[in-house]
């Protein structure tokens, strides 16, 4: 496995003024500098490696930083990084943790970048880009589908997947470069409907690839929802039975809630952002009116309205058609005193009857026609304009081989195949590995 650097950088990788913290070094000073600091029964690098042994951390002076400061030794190639890494946990003081950074800096190694052990690992080989990326992902994660994406692209999923259709243009490339090269023998070509359809199959799954975007954004970043209704339907009530605490106040006297109120939950593993809005109602009162307007204005960004409907009230305030860009459920609530009107969905914010049901409108809606994650891969930003590159290439590249223009058709599979490699970094631009690597914390 080849190493790319010279230097041995170092970071904690534990937050500062935690019960443990944990130091790290990766490089091919790493087994050196923890002999000189770290004394256990034997040498670090005399004992067995991915062990933890216990020992006494000291500083090049001899003072003593952890008295009992457990330590592992990881030979590279079989390491994170891919280079030899040592891991010393200590008893977690802040300051403990920066003497002992200091120690081993002044041994030798140097500090490291933000992402720098994660970039290594992707420049040894030991990951490619989308695997690197999902660590990334995985550490910032703040729903279980999200932490479900980035385990499924850190197992590689999404890797493989680019790296069959990577082979595969590749082998497509070498059949049309052949009719290039040897235009006047009757070779053994490979008849033109098949490369046809083997190029149709190709621009086809790489379309529907790139189309797992929306999902990849929806369940990293999240989605916005708005509660919208007439006072008294019931809104608040709502806010609280979905968060599973008190967050809005909620009162029988209509028009309690007066402006908006947000709270960050998850529905079905999606990240929401949910904005309660006032009762919308022709309002005299000059409060309420603003809160209406902003309940008009937060439905017209949101990703998605709820319109919520009193079952006892089935006539009143039906939905006012206000502009809006996102989806729209309705459903009537207090279905626990009235049945809801024919078509209607019904819950009951007071007995949770309907919620789950609800949950399910609402997951459908956000994520579309679509109705969730294929394989569990969704595609994210950066990919997906790669892969949308891709597909455009190859689309035009199906009009060259029918029309048996070789020299032409190979142009756009080398555009193809040369936007797959990056999206699994086989070719990258060092600028992109910087913006990327950039993102990570500090000692990942
Ligand atoms: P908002 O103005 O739309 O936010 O409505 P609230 O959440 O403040 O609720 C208005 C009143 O309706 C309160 O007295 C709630 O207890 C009551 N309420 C809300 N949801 C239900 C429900 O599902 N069933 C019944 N029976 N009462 C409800």
């Amino acid at each position: 496995m080849p190493n790319f650097t010279e230097d041995t950088i170092c970071a904690l990788a534990t937050a500062l003024g935690g019960a443990v913290a944990v130091l790290r070094l990766s490089g091919p000073k790493s087994r050196a500098i923890a002999n000189c600091l770290w004394h256990g029964r034997k040498l670090l690098s005399k004992s067995d490696p991915r062990k933890l042994q216990l020992g006494v951390l000291s500083d090049l002076q001899g003072t003593v930083i952890d008295a009992s400061c457990l330590a592992v030794y990881m030979p590279g190639p079989n390491s994170y990084t891919g280079e030899d890494v040592v891991e010393l946990q200590l008893h977690g003081g802040a300051l403990s943790a920066k003497l002992a950074l200091e120690a081993v800096m002044s041994a030798g190694a140097r500090h490291a970048d933000a992402g720098e052990f994660t970039r290594r690992a992707f420049l040894n080989g030991k990951m490619d880009l989308t695997q690197a990326e999902a660590v990334s992902e995985l550490v910032s994660a703040e729903s279980r589908s999200a932490v479900a994406l980035a385990n499924k692209q850190l197992s590689g999923a999404l890797g493989n997947a680019i790296n069959g259709f990577y082979d595969e243009l590749s082998f497509l490339l070498s059949e049309i470069e052949s009719h290039l090269d040897f235009p006047e023998e009757e070779l053994d070509w490979m008849p033109l409907e098949e490369l046809a359809a083997r190029l149709a199959k190709c621009h086809d799954a790489i379309v529907e690839l790139a189309a797992t975007r929306k999902e990849g954004e929806v369940l990293r970043d999240g989605v916005s929802l708005v509660i919208a209704g007439a006072p008294n339907v019931g809104k608040s009530s709502l806010l609280n039975r979905l968060l599973g605490r008190d967050r809005a106040i909620v009162s029988p006297i209509p028009g309690t809630t007066r402006d908006t109120v947000e709270a960050e939950l998850s529905i079905r593993g999606i990240p929401v952002h949910l904005v309660d809005t006032a009762g919308a109602h022709d309002a005299t009162d000059l409060v309420e009116q603003t809160g209406i307007q902003r309940a008009k204005d937060a439905a017209k960004d949101a990703d998605v309205v709820l319109w919520l409907t009193d079952a006892t009230r089935p006539d009143d305030s039906p939905w006012p058609d206000w502009p809006r860009r996102g989806e729209l459920v309705q459903a009537a609530n207090k279905c626990d005193l009235a049945t809801p009107p024919a078509g209607m969905l019904g819950i009951s914010a007071t007995t949770g009857a309907g919620i789950p049901q609800l949950e399910e409108a609402l997951e459908k809606a956000i994520l579309g026609k679509t109705g969730g994650i294929g394989g569990g891969i969704a595609v994210s930003a950066r990919h997906g304009i790669l892969l949308d590159q891709a597909g455009t290439a190859l689309s035009e590249c199906q009009m060259l081989i029918r029309a048996q223009s070789w020299e032409l058709a190979a142009v756009p599979v080398r555009q193809a195949i040369s936007a797959l490699g990056a999206v699994t970094g086989r070719s990258v631009d060092p600028d992109v590995l910087d913006t990327i690597f950039h993102r990570f914390c500090i000692g990942k």
